[in-house]
């Protein structure tokens, strides 16, 4: 029960608690249900909880669980997004794969949804929600991810096809993706954010190459990707040739605005870690909890006012910038806190090691949050110039033809 929830909402919540309770076990009280997206896997191991991703995903699908604000007749529940949210909450408290499809379910389908024509929604929303298609989403490119309306992969119309050439890279899931989400310029001549156009383009088609990248955590599991001369239907262009830029930003919002998920679950985490290791005498680790608490306190705030907008039927706009950038700052301070009060034990890996080696996993994979997604530095300026109000950030190329734009400016 939150005391936020409607009499409507609390009822929802009881019904998704009870489901949830039916269907999975609760989560151990020392694991902190990590995201997919952060955590330590080797091969063998990400290819198992994908596995498991979709064994969970078609378990809600079927009981209609499984997109809980999209329309029925794409297997969703056809509620709001608010319970959509809510049920989000309460799967995290759950020992079920977390965010392993958010590529998909999170940021791809919702474009889809919004921009595709009904034979593309038809076609695709389904296996998307009940995980049997695998999504990623190929949009940075080497000299694009800030900046990504300077991205250089090229689309070029060939009759009834595309063929698209060039490089993206930090593709999360790319190597176990059944379709991607493209961004292609088709237009040089055209300014760089009207020239661009956006595709679905099947993993398996010839010419596209994925190959996995090791991060930090020591996953391998965003890519390098390698378009070359790969042929893709009109059909499979969504969105009008030169709506790219729509695509893109209707998708981040998306991201964004699914950054935060469960991610609160470790403020609680993070108080047990601290009696267990009897390190709440130190009045410096207190000090920094208390501070970290009073912050998450604020998220929440931050996080009920897009609700309310979401279920008002506005989309969030800059707030969720607001809450990826907090979220990530507060993570970051969690972990540095739970790393000094573990001392030498945070070392650990895997299975054996204290709470499964979770909060340096964690610790190693907070940073990547706040760079994916569009890095911290990009949603400051974002904030200061739509809820700030401040001068614009200097841009000397966005009304130049692309082509005429020097390479690295
Ligand atoms: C874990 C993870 C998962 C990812 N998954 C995907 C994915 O699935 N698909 C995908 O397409 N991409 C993905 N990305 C890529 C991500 O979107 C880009 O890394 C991000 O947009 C930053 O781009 P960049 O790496 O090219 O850095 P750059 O844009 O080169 O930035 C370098 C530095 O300059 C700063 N900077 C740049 N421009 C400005 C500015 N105008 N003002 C102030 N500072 C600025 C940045 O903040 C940063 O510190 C992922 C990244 C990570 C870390």
């Amino acid at each position: 029960m939150d005391p936020h929830d409607s009499p409507e909402e609390a009822a929802f919540r009881a019904e998704a608690r009870s489901f949830l309770t039916a269907h999975a076990k609760p989560l151990p009280s020392t694991a902190l249900a990590m995201s997919a997206i952060v955590a330590e896997w080797s091969a063998d191991e990400e290819a198992q909880r994908l596995a498991e991703a979709k064994t969970w995903q078609r378990t809600k699908f079927d009981a209609g669980w499984a997109g809980i604000a999209w329309p029925t007749v794409y297997g969703g529940r056809a509620g709001s997004v608010v319970e959509e949210l809510i049920f989000k909450m309460e799967e995290s408290e759950f020992d079920v794969p977390h965010d392993a499809l958010v590529v998909g379910l999170g940021w791809c389908g919702p474009a889809v949804m919004q921009h595709g024509t009904a034979e593309q929604r038809d076609r695709f929303l389904r296996p998307l929600l009940s995980g049997d298609e695998v999504w990623c989403q190929l949009f940075s490119e080497p000299g694009a991810g800030s900046d990504l309306a300077g991205l250089n992969t090229k689309a070029l119309r060939d009759g009834d096809e595309w063929v698209l050439t060039g490089q993206k890279v930090w593709t999360t899931f790319a190597h176990h993706a059944d379709w991607g989400l493209c961004i292609a310029r088709h237009d040089p001549s055209a300014a760089k954010h009207r020239g661009l156009t956006a595709f679905m383009v099947d993993m398996q088609t010839d010419g596209v190459e994925a190959r996995p990248l090791r991060q930090m955590t020591d996953s391998a599991n965003f890519n390098e990707v390698f378009l070359n001369d790969v042929r893709v239907p009109d059909h499979l262009r969504i969105g009008e040739v030169g709506d790219g830029w729509r695509v893109v930003i209707s998708t981040f919002m998306w991201e964004r605005f699914n950054a935060v998920g469960g991610s609160l679950r470790v403020i609680d985490a993070l108080a047990d870690l601290i009696r267990e290791r009897g390190a709440a005498a130190d009045a410096k680790v207190r000090q920094r909890y208390a501070d970290i608490y009073s912050r998450a306190g604020a998220l929440k705030y931050t996080f009920l006012r897009l609700m309310t907008a979401l279920s008002q039927g506005r989309m969030p706009g800059p707030e969720g910038s607001v809450m990826k950038l907090a979220a990530t700052d507060l993570l970051t301070d969690v972990f540095d806190l739970a790393l000094a009060v573990m001392g030498g034990d945070a070392q650990g890996y895997g299975g054996d090691a204290p709470w499964e080696g979770e909060w340096h996993s964690g610790f190693l994979g907070t940073p990547g949050m706040r760079i994916g997604g569009g890095t911290d530095a990009v949603q400051r300026n974002i904030i200061g110039e739509r809820v700030l109000g401040l001068p614009k950030d200097l841009r000397v190329d966005t009304d130049r033809p692309f082509s005429e734009i020097p390479t690295g400016a």
